[in-house]
């Protein structure tokens, strides 16, 4: 399969991570018989310096001639002070392209994986074997809904609204993966007090379960603070996670906690209509470390496994990056954030392209 994919490198590490994931992208489509013609465009701080933009015209036409975008990271807190406040990366980049491009579901997987256990704020027991994939509707509900504020500041109030075939879209999603993994799935809302929208979401999950013929599919509905208290007490109860925009921002971000580190975990966001997706990490662009080799590469190059998963729709070649990731953490590889106050005798540290080459010699 040939595939044009943008890559969207940005700010902080975007570019550093965003290097070194390139040949590994190349070297897994020379073993399963895929190409990339590749793009380069300008996002962020570094598109800004060029054309006084953070978002271009030039990168929008880019974004639509091709059929993915890997996307490193944008937004530098030091230069969000120098523009206006419009121009800022994530509303002028991150959200617009999110929006037109209907990238309505957000896959988040976070997984503990084997030997990293002790970064977790779980005990052992907890950790072990934790698999979680959020399924989170990204282009509606709170985020998006009716905004209204009383002049004279008495009141404010935002609308949480959902459309049948929102919810449909993202549930038939999740359970199109339960059935592919075998896994069962939870959707997550507030039934028992959010009266409309809360049943709702439950009737519309529940109803497609039931007619679209899902029944080998494992579903169960959890209230979202019970969910968010299971999170942290028996974590491996679940493993896909179907959540409304709102609450899938929160509760992905606190399992994401779990991991370790920001540097651990990939996302991808899909245009399920067309099947157009992002594919980023899940961190920002970490100013903190950018530019002295210290960035984790492991986010931006499971990214690309779901790239390979979602675009070239290739398990084997999405499972062959998952595998080498395994198996260099498990030969005890690990970047600066992947160690315990950053000293360990009993690891062998890298840096952000020591940790691509490892990986890259596992293909
Ligand atoms: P951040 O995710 O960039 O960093 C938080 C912490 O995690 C930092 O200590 C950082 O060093 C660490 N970290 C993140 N990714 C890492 C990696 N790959 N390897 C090792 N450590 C890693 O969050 P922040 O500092 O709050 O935000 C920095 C900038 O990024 C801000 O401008 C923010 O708006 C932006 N941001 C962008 C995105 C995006 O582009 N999707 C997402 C979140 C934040």
């Amino acid at each position: 399969m040939n595939k044009k994919i943008l890559c969207l490198a940005g700010d902080g590490i975007g570019p550093e991570i965003m290097a070194v994931t390139k040949p590994i992208v190349e070297k897994v489509c020379q073993k399963y018989g895929h190409s990339v013609e590749w793009y380069e465009g300008l996002i962020g701080y570094a598109a800004y310096d060029v054309h006084n933009d953070t978002m271009p015209e030039e990168t929008w036409a880019k974004v639509k001639e091709t059929e993915g975008v890997l996307f490193g990271a944008v937004g530098l807190p030091d230069r969000d002070e120098q523009v206006e406040a419009m121009m800022r990366p994530e509303k002028r980049a991150l959200l617009p392209l999110r929006k037109e491009m209907g990238l309505s579901i957000n896959i988040r997987p976070i997984t503990i994986y084997e030997g990293l256990e002790s970064l977790s704020p779980l005990n052992e027991n907890l950790s072990k074997g934790v698999q979680l994939t959020f399924l989170r509707e990204l282009n509606s509900g709170m985020y998006f809904g009716k905004r209204d504020k009383d002049p004279d500041g008495n009141w404010a109030s935002d609308e949480c609204y959902y459309a049948k075939d929102e919810v449909e879209r993202i549930a038939k999603f999740a359970f199109e993966l339960g059935r592919q993994t075998g896994q069962k799935v939870t959707s997550i809302d507030k039934a028992n007090v959010l009266g409309a929208i809360g049943l709702f979401w439950r009737e519309v999950v529940t109803n497609l379960h039931a007619k679209g013929s899902y029944s080998d599919v494992e579903l169960e509905h959890c209230l979202v603070d019970a969910f968010n208290l299971y999170l942290f007490t028996k974590p491996n109860q679940f493993r896909i996670v179907l959540t409304s925009n709102m609450f899938g921002d929160i509760l992905s971000d606190g399992a994401a906690g779990l991991a370790g580190s920001l540097g651990l975990l990939p996302s991808a966001s899909i245009n399920p209509d067309n099947g157009f997706c992002l594919y980023e990490p899940s961190g920002g662009s970490a100013p903190d470390i950018a530019g002295k080799d210290l960035a984790n590469p492991i986010a931006m190059i499971l990214s690309a496994a779901l790239l390979f998963r979602h675009t070239f729709k290739d398990e084997a070649a999405a499972k062959e990056i998952e595998n080498a990731v395994q198996k260099v953490l498990g030969q005890g590889v690990r970047t600066k954030d992947l160690v315990l106050n950053g000293q360990d005798d009993s690891v062998t540290i890298v840096g952000t392209s020591g940790m691509a080459e490892k990986i890259l010699a596992e293909i």
